[in-house]
């Protein structure tokens, strides 16, 4: 397989905001203003098609009127993610719907289609407790893996809102936390998985960005658990005293996964027995091949960052591989992640593994 891509490989760009969390969104949205009415646009129009295909035709007025009915949901979920969002937008000159319609994209473009999604959208991931990596330290890792068509949205912002904890994270530009860690040392990645009980709710960066103003892995997934979740998602989730949690969600029901030999890794189909059922189809042929060779590379190992970066650059069965190119369907890998709660490190970079540049943040 051609491990090449054409596309441009650029450097992850870093935005950092301090201030109240109003003053952030207004800094983050006027910083990034072009690309977030861009990607909106991008991503509004992908969602639409997607709802099209599966034969419910929206205009974007009647969508962004069915994404609104979410704000009082987001609202009282989290008043002050509310308002970040809402000053981002604001100063991006996008609408609020806008603005969460492109940042919970996989979620709400779930509830606008109700229905099948194409193979295509995955990620693998990989959780190392204490036991199995090298330095006797928590590890967690992940491709995140979209349309190439997003990788010049992808950045890295770090926030210091007053009283509460900084946070670095891997997202788009407009975007809430998506992958990352929090100056208590709370890490949390995220893998898109879909299931037939999409409701109104809160998305996923929601949780993610709630994630990152707690202090402990049991906080994270107690929130998680009790939400009200839009969509379904899996979340690898670990924090500085070495705890750590796969949690497979759907809209409605959630399971903490296990694994035998203690390192815990996932894909983009649910695991779960019971939680199965609600899959909402057979979610293709690319995450299976992906959820066997993770398990395959990792099995009898100690891992360690650079381990871990030769498992997620693999590429073993040509277009089914862990590390993903565009040339087949228009997926690719858009950047690679891995943390290391206990010692506050963040290890980040656009594209692939073994073509970017990595980036290493310290949060505490
Ligand atoms: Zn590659």
């Amino acid at each position: 397989m051609n491990n090449k891509a054409n596309y441009p490989i650029e450097k992850l760009p870093v935005y950092e905001f301090r201030g109240s969390i109003s003053e952030i969104g207004h800094q983050y949205g006027e910083t990034c203003r072009e690309q977030i009415k861009e990607l909106c646009e991008i991503r509004i129009g992908a969602a639409l098609e997607h709802a099209q295909e599966r034969g419910r035709s929206f205009t974007k007025k009647q969508a962004l009127e069915l994404i609104s009915q979410n704000t009082p949901i987001i609202k009282n979920f989290d008043l002050e993610i509310y308002e970040e969002t809402a000053a981002i937008a604001e100063s991006a000159n996008v609408s609020f719907e806008e603005l969460i319609l492109m940042q919970g994209l996989t979620d709400y473009r779930d509830y606008l289609s109700w229905g099948k999604i194409a193979d295509g959208f995955g990620c693998t991931s990989i959780i190392t407790p204490r036991q199995n990596s090298k330095n006797g330290k928590l590890l967690l890792a992940q491709n995140w893996d979209l349309g190439t068509s997003n990788m010049p949205y992808v950045c890295f912002v770090i926030r210091h809102p007053k009283d509460k904890p900084s946070s670095y994270n891997l997202t788009v530009t407009g975007g809430l936390s998506l992958i990352g860690l929090n100056s208590h040392g709370v890490a949390i990645g995220t893998n898109n998985i879909k299931s037939t009980d999409s409701r109104l709710g809160v998305h996923y960066l929601n949780l993610i960005h709630k994630a990152m103003h707690l202090n402990s892995c049991d906080k994270v997934v107690n929130m998680i658990q009790s939400a009200q979740r839009s969509g379904a998602h899996y979340f690898l989730i670990g924090d500085k005293n070495g705890n750590s949690a796969g949690i497979e969600c759907t809209a409605l029901k959630s399971a903490i996964r296990t694994s035998e030999n203690g390192i815990v890794t996932h894909c983009n189909h649910i695991l779960d027995k019971e939680l199965a059922k609600l899959e909402a189809e057979n979610m293709g042929d690319s995450t299976c091949a992906r959820q066997k060779r993770v398990d395959e590379l990792i099995q009898n190992k100690k891992l360690c960052v650079d381990s871990i970066k030769d498992i997620l650059s693999d590429h073993e069965n040509d277009e089914f591989s862990i590390c993903r190119h565009s040339d087949m369907n228009g997926i690719s890998t858009n950047a690679s992640i891995i943390i290391e709660p206990e010692d506050g490190k963040i290890h980040a970079c656009r594209s692939h593994p073994h073509l970017g540049e990595w980036q290493t943040f310290s949060a505490f």
